[in-house]
């Protein structure tokens, strides 16, 4: 009497099973289990069979490979794109490219709509079609932009899904491009600041103390008559300014952000950090550069509804700042 096959032990094989010197006793383990209706959650049986295909795959034994695939597909007739993608993929390393490109693309309007669906462009990278995966990424980057520009007024939910659709197809494409040679387009340079923005999201979140660089009014003035070219990194306002920075530190506390703080900038004290450093005061890696110097005079966000407000104005927060993050 043969034992059930559960998800865990799927899952162990699937780990084991690229390394293991009998991928043959494993896969026979899967098929074995399928075949005699040993599957303990009959949900499983596509994802047993996949993993069997995986470790055949490995061995380079793509015939059987394909023929448990196809078996993974009709085992989970409602949702098999993931097994179909899987199939497609085996056909064009199999050389059977009209069929293998049939397969992937009645899938590829999922790229559009399912943030998981970039195995799709795998499959088409890893077979010898770059150039078909990055007009494919293009192509589902075109339309959901289009679609965000169009639909301002979507819910919070659909605008997040947009934004990290936008952010994962972006960068797949990025990387498929730089392995092709390609010299950076526009949206590679989307790419590489939605990484920049999204590694200092998660520093910010990391590193401890997350402080911002905050400029008080007069230095606020001063100092993009100083640098004009700081225009395009900061907000026209002091208003916005402080409001963008109350923004900021409310969203990095939802996020789970501890420990966040303001540190006050001075222009005088900018311009002698950048002269130390030999660096750029405008540049962004400099500003950073100068909020981090400035540790030992944070001042910690948010404070009491009733204390005077983190921007200096002298005001009670709940009348100041507070309300500006919902302007
Ligand atoms: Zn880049
Ligand atoms: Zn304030």
């Amino acid at each position: 009497m043969s034992e059930l096959l559960t998800a865990d032990r799927i899952e162990e094989i699937g780990s084991l099973g690229l390394k293991s010197p009998d991928p043959a006793a494993l896969v026979a383990e899967l098929v074995g289990a399928v075949d005699e209706g040993r599957v303990a959650d009959p949900a499983d049986i596509g994802y047993a069979l996949l993993v069997a295909v995986d470790i055949l795959e490995n061995a380079g034994d793509l015939a059987d490979a394909l023929a448990l695939a196809t078996r993974a597909i009709a085992e989970q007739p409602d949702d098999n794109a993931y097994a179909r993608a899987v199939r497609g993929g085996l056909l064009l390393r199999l050389d059977r490219t009209d069929e293998g490109l049939a397969e992937l693309t009645a899938l590829r309007p999922l790229l559009e709509t399912d943030p998981d669906a970039t195995y799709l462009v795998d499959e088409l990278a890893e077979s010898g079609h770059a150039e078909t995966a990055v007009e494919w990424l293009t192509g589902a980057l075109d339309t959901i932009l289009d679609r965000t520009r169009t639909h301002e007024h979507e819910s919070e939910d659909a605008q997040d899904e947009a934004a990290a659709m936008i952010y994962g197809l972006a960068q797949q494409r990025h990387d498929l491009r730089e392995e092709l040679g390609l010299p950076h387009d526009e949206y590679d340079n989307l790419a590489d600041r939605l990484r920049a923005a999204s590694d200092h999201a998660l520093d910010a979140l990391d590193d401890g103390p997350a402080t911002l660089l905050f400029w008080p009014q007069a230095e606020f003035d001063a100092l993009l008559v100083r640098w004009p070219p700081l225009v395009g990194t900061y907000p026209p306002t002091w208003d916005e300014h402080r409001a963008q920075l109350e923004r900021a530190l409310v969203d990095a506390s939802g996020m789970g952000g501890a420990d966040l703080g303001v540190v006050a900038g001075t222009v005088d004290g900018l311009a002698a950090f950048a002269q130390d450093a030999g660096s750029d005061p405008t540049d962004e890696e400099t500003l950073d550069e100068y909020a981090d110097s400035l540790d030992e005079t944070v001042t910690a966000w948010p404070p009491g509804r009733n204390d005077t407000c983190w921007c200096g104005s002298g005001t009670k927060y709940k009348k100041c700042c507070l309300p500006r993050s919902r302007g």
